[in-house]
């Protein structure tokens, strides 16, 4: 008998009814809302932030402050709208003042993330800042290393950059940096990325390719 195919549209709307009660770490006691993601659910390319801040948690979306209107900028640069691409954070309810993520939390909520990835299954994921990048990347090494460059990953791309909130705080640098990196998605969504790809060995302990249902995205 032929097992019933998965839906990974309907099983991502099934995680994320389940994710909107969650109640798995200390974030659910002082959050509005949780922040599950949106855009694509078959999207090509996906974003992975840090947390919700006060107008993501007020609206129940990610990026939709300043953060994001950078971001819909640097989309629009390279020919694409949010509509075309998926938008999560690693932590799916915001931290009280707009702290950081504690360790704890991440660990309980990397696995919305997870399958998240596993069900989207874009070709090209951007990290967009240092917690995500470092937890994608199984690395210690900060975003300032990190970025400029495309690795391999788990049978795809991921294009670790800064998060928008750092250019918007007046670093023109930054800004130009954020250019560099999405011009580098453009390649690879046009298939021109050529032999410039970095390789998991340049990646500071990232993990292997390898099959991300077997193997987990994270490599834990
Ligand atoms: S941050 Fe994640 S693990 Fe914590 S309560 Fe929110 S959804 Fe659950």
């Amino acid at each position: 008998m032929t097992a019933p195919s998965v839906d990974p549209v309907a099983e991502l709307k099934i995680l994320e009814t389940e994710a909107l009660v969650c109640t798995m770490c200390e974030l659910s006691e002082s959050r509005t809302q949780v922040v599950f993601g949106s855009g694509d659910p078959q999207a090509n390319l996906a974003f992975v932030g840090e947390a919700p801040g006060k107008r993501e948690d007020e609206e129940g979306l990610p990026f939709v402050g300043p953060s994001g209107q950078l971001l819909e900028e640097l989309l629009g640069e390279i020919g694409l709208t949010r509509d075309a691409v998926y938008i999560a954070n690693v932590v799916k309810c915001r931290p009280p003042g707009n702290r950081d993520p504690r360790p704890n939390e991440i660990d309980a909520c990397k696995g919305y993330l997870r399958t998240q990835l596993q069900l989207v299954d874009p070709n090209v994921v951007v990290t967009l800042g240092n917690f995500s990048s470092k937890l994608l990347l199984n690395t210690e090494v900060g975003i300032t290393k990190l970025r400029g460059t495309a690795y391999e990953w788990w049978g795809r791309f991921l294009v670790p950059t800064f998060h928008p909130a750092a250019a918007l705080r007046g670093r023109a640098q930054v800004l130009e940096d954020l250019r560099y990196d999405f011009s580098l998605v453009r390649d690879i969504l046009d298939g021109n990325l050529g032999t410039e790809a970095g390789t998991e060995e340049e990646a500071p302990a990232s993990e292997p390719a390898g099959d991300p249902q077997q193997l987990g995205l994270f490599g834990q």
